[in-house]
C-alpha cells in the first residue's frame, strides 16, 4: 500500500487516493497533508487573506431544512429583516474599514416583492460606493430571471451550497417536498454559472448518514463543475431542530474538526486557484478554527457585520460565535500576522479560477 507521502507526490489524485487521505487518523500523516496543501496555497493564491463583510439581513425563510436553526418551523426565534437604511449604514462601515466586498445573506424568500427589493438595494449600494464594492448574494434558490436581474444590477458573486452532492443524502436532510428539491438546487447552480456569476457552493461535513465516500464525491463534484469558490465547514447541531436527535451519533467534535481541515487541504490540492472560505462553523467547533483553516489552504474570511442585537435570531447552530461581540478587522489582522498571513485591502480578491476561466473565453 502507498504511504501518504507517496500519494501526495502523485501528479493527480484518484477517488481512492482522496478517500485514503480523508481517512487519515495519524497525526503525522495529517500534518503532511496540511503542509502539502499550504505549499500549494503559497504557490497559487499566496499567504493572503481576503476579507468580506457578512450582513445577515433577514432570518425569514420559507424552507425547513432539518439541520438549520432558522428553519421556518423554529418558532422560538424572532423573525427580522433589516431596513434598507440599516444595510446602507453597515455598508458605509464596511467601506470605512476598507472592505472590498460584502456578502448579503438571508433565509430563502422568493416573492416577486423580495426580488425587487434586492434589485433596488443592490442598485443603491453600487451607486453609493466608489470604487464599488463587490457584492456576493447568498439567499438561496431563485428563478433564472431573478438571478439575471440581480446580476445585471451589479451582483458579481453568488453562494449556493449544494449541502451534499449525494441526492439520497440530500433527501434525508431535507423534507420530502418540491420546495426542497436536489434537482432544483443543482439547476440553480448551473443557472448561476451560465449567467456569469463567480459561483460558490459548498457542503456540511459530518452530517448524520454522511460517509467518507460522500465527502470524496463532494470534492470531485466541485472540481467537475468548475466551481470558483467554496465555503464548507463542519455540521453543528442546533438543539431546536429535528436533527438534534442524532447528536449522539455524530463524529466527536475534534474528529469532525480534523476531518474538515483535511477536506479544505484536499480541496486546495485538487483546485489550487479557487477561493476557499475559513468558515465560522470551523471557529465554533475549535477556538483556533479559522486560523487552522487558513493554514490548511483557505484564503477568505467573512467577518460578521450584522448588528449584535440580531445575532441571537440568526443562530444556524448552537454556540455560534460572535453573538455577544463585534468582529473587528484590526484585531483579526494582528492575529493573522502571527501565523504569517496578511489581510489584503487593496484587491477585490476575485477567484483566480474565475478570472482565468473568463480570460479563456
Ligand atoms: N438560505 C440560504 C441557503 O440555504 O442557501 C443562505 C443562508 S443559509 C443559513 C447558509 C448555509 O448555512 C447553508 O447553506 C448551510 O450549509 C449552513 N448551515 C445551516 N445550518 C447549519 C448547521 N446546523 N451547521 C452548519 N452549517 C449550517
Ligand atoms: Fe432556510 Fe437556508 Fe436555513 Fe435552509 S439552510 S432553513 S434555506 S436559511
Amino acid at each position: 500500500m502507498m504511504t501518504v507521502d507517496e500519494i501526495l507526490d502523485k501528479p493527480k489524485l484518484s477517488r481512492e487516493d482522496i478517500i485514503r487521505l480523508l481517512s487519515i487518523s495519524d497525526d503525522k500523516e495529517q500534518k503532511a497533508l496540511i503542509r502539502k496543501a499550504y505549499a500549494v496555497k503559497i504557490k497559487t493564491v499566496g499567504q493572503k487573506v481576503y476579507l468580506r463583510g457578512l450582513i445577515e439581513f433577514s432570518n425569514l425563510c420559507r424552507k425547513n431544512c432539518f439541520y438549520c436553526g432558522i428553519r421556518s418551523e423554529n418558532h422560538k426565534i424572532n423573525r427580522y429583516s433589516l431596513s434598507e437604511d440599516e444595510i446602507y449604514r453597515i455598508t458605509t462601515y464596511a467601506i470605512q474599514h476598507h472592505f472590498t466586498g460584502i456578502v448579503l445573506q438571508s433565509g430563502e424568500q422568493n416573492s416577486p416583492a423580495f426580488a425587487k427589493q434586492i434589485t433596488s438595494l443592490i442598485t443603491h449600494i453600487k451607486k453609493m460606493t466608489n470604487p464599488s464594492l463587490r457584492i456576493t448574494m447568498s439567499v438561496g434558490e431563485q428563478s433564472y430571471e431573478t438571478y439575471q436581474e440581480w446580476f445585471d444590477s451589479g451582483v458579481e458573486r453568488y453562494l449556493l451550497r449544494i449541502e451534499t452532492s449525494n441526492e439520497n443524502l440530500y433527501n434525508k436532510i431535507h423534507p420530502d417536498n418540491a420546495v426542497h428539491s436536489f434537482q432544483n438546487r443543482l439547476q440553480c447552480l448551473e443557472n448561476l454559472q451560465k449567467i456569469g456569476f463567480q459561483t460558490g457552493t459548498g457542503i456540511m461535513i459530518g452530517l448524520p448518514f454522511q460517509t467518507i465516500n460522500d465527502l470524496a464525491d463532494d470534492l470531485l463534484f466541485f472540481k467537475n463543475r468548475n466551481i470558483d469558490m467554496i465555503g464548507m465547514g463542519p455540521y453543528l447541531v442546533h438543539s431546536d431542530t429535528p436533527f438534534a436527535r442524532f447528536s449522539a451519533s455524530l463524529l466527536p467534535p475534534e474528529e469532525r474538526f480534523q476531518l474538515s481541515l483535511r477536506m479544505i487541504a484536499l480541496l486546495r490540492i485538487l483546485m489550487p486557484d479557487i477561493n476557499i472560505v475559513a468558515t465560522t462553523a470551523l471557529q465554533t467547533i475549535n477556538p483556533a478554527g479559522r486560523a487552522s483553516g487558513l493554514l490548511a489552504g483557505a484564503n477568505v474570511l467573512m467577518l460578521n457585520l450584522t448588528p449584535i442585537t440580531y445575532h441571537d435570531n440568526y443562530l444556524l447552530y448552537d454556540n455560534k460565535p460572535g453573538s455577544k461581540e463585534e468582529e473587528l478587522p484590526d484585531e483579526f489582522d494582528r492575529k493573522l500576522q502571527q501565523i504569517g498571513e496578511k489581510i489584503v485591502y487593496n484587491d477585490y480578491g476575485d477567484s483566480i479560477h474565475f478570472t482565468k476561466r473568463n480570460s479563456h473565453g
